[in-house]
């Protein structure tokens, strides 16, 4: 005997060279475990005249050796095994091989002629036997390929059961398996992770005791057995530590041997539940702020409309030969018309605030003038209450800068407006300081002083609060408590800050910063509209609905523009007609009319008519503050506009500015 038949053998029609190529997995390797070394001189002659292809032979003499082989590599496609070795006899031999690798193909070679032997190895769970010294090269072919392919397929089982393991160990949902009792006998790591139960805890524990609902695996048990497949059922977990989980779950009968339960998994649901319950509630305030917007401007734009006829006719009325009592009387109700317009704008600001919807105009302006404005307007009320109005503006802060200067208005209107308010005796003082300059960006800082009522320290922190007033016994105060919180929302939006340093009974000091850009000085080529003279003849028609209204526009206009010839039209199909007959120099639309609202007019008049009447200046009137803070009256083809109830002095110079466009324009064209 050569030593070579304990060695790994390469045989049958392949030289050592086309073997090398070959990768482990493509070579099948045979074990056999055979003392007698004459057997197995015999097997390997057999494999070689069998032509088999690239099969490795490996020799082992005892079951001990044998066992060593396997457990180093347990990939052999057959292992041809004798019974009675060295170290084992008998079917023990073929049991202790069967037991240690059990996904293996063990041919049994059993003694001459001695097929009974070979038949109960077949029962035990040999997969096939040869008979020593009976060989056939056919037989011997067939058993051996058949151990290969079968092989090959328990691996791929095998395979197919580490993945499927793996899903079930991984998965993020919970996978379980019940018995017919409804006791966990099976489940994977998220079971715990989610139930925060360890494994030991939930092993045979009834699964109803997970459910927050102890009835629900009952019926849902009985409807999983009913229809074979209950999917997605939302159910709630009680978890370790009583902590709620939404979850859903899913079911199905599982058959199999003697076996019958339900599997299926569960998947937490709770985090998507809240980010869902979190869009339903912004939905909800969304539709909520929208419809509050709807509600306020449509019951402002109601408020306005009456109260632009009780203004307007209150200035005509004032313009008449009146006794002292009459005239007083009316100033009252001018006066305190008013003041209900300045609370139906505020409210207007603080709802546009509140939707984030204000929009900023940075524009040069003229610093000087809007300070000495402002101190014009105040004057008389500080007057009334024979106080002292002083302004202090550091000289190094240019003249003309670039802002918003309607913002910078309303934000010092409010605050010298409350210090004069909530001053009795004493002064009021406007400082305006310069804190920085670089890159000519003005860093300013503005400080309204009073020596009136002051805070008291408890209500310092709120007052910039929407609707704060502080309660006083001895005082009346008019106003919303709105009009520090509009300052502070247009001061912050600006980037900038607001503050309160006050002394109860000795007084207040509010300060807010602000970044302006350098300005210039605008050049005055441009047709001034104060230049337009009210003698002026021009032709002007107005389309306007609301009766009052149209009274209040005519006097007002006819009082202002002696020489205006007037046309009137009370819809905007019927401004349309008088627009074909006539010529005009410009047109006051009013937006909402029956049967054609100004828009459509609108429309028509710059689509449809000749281009000479197509491009008249239009000017919509409208009591909507958002028509015209959008510039929503611009996508509609109108030139302007002016908000109802209308200031006659905003009303009358944009007049005299487009009469005075439309004219330069028309000299243009026909010289
Ligand atoms: P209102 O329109 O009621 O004046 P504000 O928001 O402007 O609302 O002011 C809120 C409250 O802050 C006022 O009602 C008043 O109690 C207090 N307040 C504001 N300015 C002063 C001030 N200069 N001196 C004393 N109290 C003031």
């Amino acid at each position: 005997m050569s030593s070579s038949e304990y060695q790994p053998i390469l045989v049958a029609g392949s030289s050592q060279n086309n073997t090398s190529n070959l990768s482990n997995s493509e070579i099948n390797k045979i074990l056999l475990i055979e003392d007698n070394a004459a057997d197995a001189r015999m097997v390997e002659l057999l494999l070689v005249e069998s032509g088999m292809k690239h099969c490795e032979l490996v020799v082992k003499k005892s079951l001990n050796a044998g066992l060593i082989s396997l457990e180093e590599q347990d990939d052999y496609a057959a292992i041809l095994l004798d019974l009675s070795l060295p170290d084992s006899f008998g079917f023990d031999t073929l049991n202790t091989v069967l037991q240690q690798f059990p996904n293996n193909n063990v041919i049994v070679l059993t003694g001459q002629q001695d097929r009974q032997l070979g038949l109960k190895a077949l029962k035990m769970g040999a997969q096939d036997f040869l008979i020593k010294g009976n060989y056939d090269a056919n037989v011997f072919l067939k058993t051996i390929r058949f151990s290969i392919e079968r092989k090959k397929y328990l691996k791929k089982i095998e395979e197919a059961q580490t993945r499927y393991q793996n899903i079930f160990t991984n998965s993020k949902d919970a996978i379980y398996v019940c018995n017919s009792e409804g006791k966990l006998v099976d489940f994977n790591k998220s079971t715990s992770v989610i139930t925060g139960y360890d494994n030991s805890e939930l092993f045979g524990i009834p699964i109803e005791a997970l459910f927050e609902n102890r009835n629900f695996w009952d019926t849902f048990q009985e409807r999983v057995f009913q229809s074979k497949f209950v999917v997605e059922e939302e159910v709630n977990i009680v978890c370790k530590d009583e902590s709620i989980r939404n979850c859903i779950i899913s079911a199905g009968q599982l058959v199999y041997g003697n076996f019958v339960g339900i599997n299926g998994f569960i998947r937490d649901i709770t985090e998507r539940k809240q980010a869902e319950k979190l869009r339903q509630d912004r939905k909800i305030a969304d539709q909520t702020s929208k419809l509050k917007e709807q509600f306020i401007a449509s019951v402002s734009h109601e408020m306005r409309t009456p109260m632009n006829a009780i203004l307007g006719m209150s200035n005509l009325v004032l313009k008449t030969d009146l006794d002292d009592e009459q005239y007083n009387y009316i100033k009252n109700v001018k006066n305190s018309s008013e003041i209900l317009l300045g609370i139906v704008n505020d409210i207007l600001e603080v709802s546009s605030i509140q939707a984030g919807k204000v929009k900023f105009t940075y524009a040069n302006f003229d610093f000087h003038s809007l300070m000495a404005n402002m101190i014009n307007v105040m004057q008389y009320k500080v007057d009334e209450k024979e106080l002292n109005l002083e302004l202090k503006i550091d000289p190094s802060i240019p003249r003309y800068l670039e802002g918003d200067q309607l913002r910078l208005n309303q934000i010092l209107y409010n605050l010298v407006g409350n210090a004069i308010k909530f001053t009795d005796e004493g002064e009021v003082c406007i400082t305006v300081k310069l804190l920085n300059e670089s890159h000519g960006s003005w860093h300013v800082q503005f400080e309204v002083t009073d020596t009136g009522i002051g805070i008291p320290d408890d209500k310092i922190g709120v007052i910039f609060e929407t609707f704060t007033r502080i309660r006083s016994k001895d005082r009346i105060f008019e106003g919303t408590g709105l009009g520090l919180s509009i300052a502070k929302n247009l001061v912050e939006y600006q980037g900038g800050k607001i503050w309160v340093e006050s002394e109860h009974n000795v007084g207040s000091t509010f300060s807010f910063d602000l970044i302006f850009e350098e300005g210039y000085e605008p050049k005055l080529d441009a047709p001034k509209e104060d230049d337009f003279d009210p003698e002026t003849t021009f032709n002007l028609l107005l389309c306007e609905d609301h009766m009052i209204n149209r009274i209040v526009a005519t006097k007002t206009l006819l009082k202002q523009f002696p020489n205006i010839n007037l046309v009137v039209a009370e819809n905007g199909k019927l401004g349309v007609e008088k627009l074909k007959e006539g010529d005009f120099d410009i047109i006051l639309m009013d937006i909402q009319m029956p049967v054609m609202d100004g828009y459509e007019a609108t429309q028509y008049i710059r689509s449809e008519m000749e281009p000479e009447k197509a491009q008249l200046p239009i000017l919509a009137m409208t009591a909507h503050a958002n028509i015209a803070e959008d510039d929503k009256f611009k996508e509609y083809g109108m030139d302007d506009y002016v908000l109802k109830p209308f200031k006659p002095e905003q009303l009358f110079s944009k007049i005299g500015h487009y009469v005075t466009l439309k004219r330069n324009k028309k000299h243009r064209t026909s010289s």
